[in-house]
């Protein structure tokens, strides 16, 4: 192993159709690769078709997708001693830099504040894009044309691409360059409020499912056909905006009054209550200081619903947990409470979205319920007077909870 070598060696699933065209565009990167004295550098293989059967939501019958398995291997380059460690975008889509890191690398936190200077030739110029390289330990900004200083046998051109078709695939297995129309690209966006309705609608219906967990589900039970929930948003956006044609099998989401209120309260909370400084708060800031955001970004946008909503559970919780909680009543027992709201959280299961309401009484004492109708859709700091019966009393990190069955707002 050479040393600081960061490796890449990742599959990526993608539908058989794009198998061509996903082996011409790296059979292109590897070429240039090569002729750049880069031999082996990255390598690939893409597996036969093979099918997965897959629902677009719980309602909808199974298809079958027909799929190839793309893998890749290689290496991040290295040249002159010199590694590319990202790239800044100074493009105004936010109050802020966009930062791309390469695979595996880090941009070190201050290049957030860059205003688009190159430390080589300190030339005042307006630069879309900066680049962040690395020897030894120190870090460089440099603007395009002086990257060539850098890495004089490599087209900056085939460095971009490479690292943004690499991240790509890494990131969702989406590829943007297939959003094209007549062959003039189009950058789909969509207003940020109309992104965080649409992701309310769907974390309704579906609850929510990240990437991750949905891979990991999949790669346990080929036969399962999970959708990670970013996805469905980002589909459920292309339907409404008219930037796809629903087919038999799609549903347009219904947007309720609900997923209207939620948004602007998520934007003022991720504007100005959500604080860190791990990139993901950084990106997040970044793309909520925009009224119009790329559709690539929909994971970051809808991640902030959970964000705002474990926010406004945390306050109540503070206040819940001055007192203490006991079971209540006895098994099996009809029961009614005064109560407050602390958490509702749609769950999403094989069988489709039940929701999970937690609540506290007066003294303290808390109460768990799944629900997985469309009537009773509760809201965090709701207060009513439920009747319900008692199903278990079971014990979370040492905090008593009672759990209900059947239960009604009377
Ligand atoms: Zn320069």
């Amino acid at each position: 192993m050479k040393e600081n070598v960061k490796s890449l060696d990742f599959v990526s699933t993608v539908p058989s159709c794009y198998g061509g065209a996903v082996s011409h565009k790296l059979n292109k990167i590897i070429s240039r690769a090569n002729k750049k004295g880069l031999e082996g550098m990255i390598s690939y293989t893409i597996s036969d078709p093979y099918i997965v059967k897959k629902r677009n939501h719980p309602d909808a019958p199974i298809v079958e997708n027909k799929v190839v398995d793309v893998t890749v291997k290689g290496e991040v380059p290295k040249i002159n001693g010199w590694s590319f460690i990202g790239k800044l975008t100074h493009d105004g889509a936010g109050d802020f830099v966009t930062v791309l890191s390469a695979p595996g690398m880090k941009v070190p936190t201050e290049y957030r504040k860059s205003t688009g200077g190159c430390d080589h030739c300190n030339r005042a110029r307006y630069r879309k894009d900066t680049f962040v390289i690395s020897k030894s330990g120190k870090f460089m900004e440099i603007g395009r044309s002086c990257l060539k200083d850098f890495f004089p046998t490599v087209n900056i051109e085939w460095i971009v691409n490479y690292f943004k078709y690499v991240g790509d695939m890494i990131d969702s297995g989406e590829f943007d360059d297939f959003d094209s129309f007549r062959g003039v690209k189009v950058t789909p966006t969509a207003s940020l409020d109309f992104i965080l309705m649409v992701s309310n609608a769907v974390i309704r219906r579906d609850g929510w499912m990240s990437a991750t967990a949905a891979n990991k589900i999949m790669e346990k039970d080929a036969e399962a056909s999970i959708i990670p929930t970013s996805s469905e948003i980002s589909h459920q956006l292309r339907l409404l905006l008219g930037f796809v044609t629903p087919t038999k099998y799609d549903s347009i989401i219904e947007l309720t009054k609900k997923d209207e209120e939620i948004a602007p309260k998520v934007i003022d909370f991720v504007r100005n209550d959500m604080y860190g400084d791990d990139d993901y708060v950084y990106n997040m800031k970044n793309f909520f200081s925009l009224d119009e955001v790329e559709l690539r970004y929909v994971p970051f946008v809808a991640s902030g619903i959970s964000a705002y909503n474990r926010s406004v559970e945390k306050v109540i919780e503070t206040k819940a947990k001055k007192a203490v909680s006991n079971y209540v009543g006895e098994i099996g027992e009809k029961i009614t409470a005064d109560v407050e709201v602390i958490g509702a959280k749609y769950v999403s299961s094989f069988y489709g979205s039940s929701l999970l309401v937690r609540m506290v009484d007066d003294s303290g004492n808390t109460f768990t319920t799944f629900y997985s109708g469309y009537k009773f859709d509760p809201e965090v700091g709701d207060k009513f007077t439920i009747m319900g019966t008692v199903k278990a009393h079971k014990e979370f990190k040492g905090w008593k909870s009672t759990m209900l069955i059947r239960v009604k707002v009377i």
